[in-house]
């Protein structure tokens, strides 16, 4: 079976791989983006003493997270450096409750269908060759009741504009190259894709980052970065 990975995207996450926890580096938008994404998730699925699965989990940054709110965490991920980084993180920090393996979603699907509570996929589908399959690996890995969270980029030309232009040329959020404009995805296709595979798909929220304030905030403008939460029916 050919694995469903981009392997010029994993070595761009793996060369970067020792800037992972720097908060003024490459990642900073992680890193400033993942107090919003936390709350969010840990408002609507409740943390403490739930299984969670972080697919595309990078260096670590939300699972840890994730972790250090109660909850019972495997991050995976299919770049080896990001993986190594995030567990050499989670050992400095002594976080319980978190582990990490070089697995793809599909396969731990496979091997564990429904068995957390609780899957989160964020900033992760838009490079991926084929995001459908991941969508719908997320959905068997979820408990029946669980909840389901992905987090991407819309396509639109104000999306390309500020995602791409204005975050990688402009303002230098991100290194060139970060983002590829054909693989982001439409909030009605991930919707789509979603209810495709049995997940019921339960709100929107974007999130945006105002030039000014240097500030990221939740809203319900999906224009360009936004999130979804969906959920297995009981
Ligand atoms: N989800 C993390 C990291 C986002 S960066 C966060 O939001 O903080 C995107 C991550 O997706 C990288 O770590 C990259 O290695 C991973 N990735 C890319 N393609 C993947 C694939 N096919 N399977 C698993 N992870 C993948």
């Amino acid at each position: 079976m050919s694995l469903n990975a981009d392997p010029q995207e994993l070595s761009k996450f793996g060369e970067l791989a020792h800037r992972w926890w720097d908060a003024d580096g490459e990642f900073r938008p992680l890193h400033e983006i993942n107090p919003l994404r936390l709350d969010w998730i840990d408002g609507l699925a409740r943390l403490p003493g739930k299984t969670v699965v972080d697919v595309g989990c990078g260096g670590g940054i939300l699972a840890e997270a994730m972790a250090r709110r109660g909850a019972d965490v495997l991050g995976i991920d299919l770049s080896t450096r990001p993986l190594r980084v995030a567990q050499l993180h989670a050992m400095e920090s002594g976080v319980a409750n978190l582990r990490y393996r070089e697995i793809a979603a599909e396969a731990l699907a496979t091997e564990s269908p429904a068995a957390f509570d609780v899957v989160t996929c964020m900033e992760m589908l838009e490079h991926v060759p084929d995001p459908a399959a991941v969508v719908q690996a997320c959905g068997e890995l979820v408990k029946p009741g669980g909840w389901v969270f992905f987090s991407t980029l819309n396509r639109n030309p104000k999306a390309w504009l500020l995602a791409v232009i204005g975050a990688e040329h402009v303002l230098k959020l991100l290194p060139k190259g970060t983002h590829e404009y054909q693989r982001f995805i439409r909030p009605s296709e991930l919707g789509r894709w979603c209810r495709q595979t049995g997940l019921a798909t339960q709100g929107f929220k974007g999130m945006g980052y105002n030039p000014l304030t240097q500030r990221y905030s939740l809203s319900a403008d999906t224009s360009v970065n936004y999130l979804l939460a969906c959920q297995r029916p009981a």
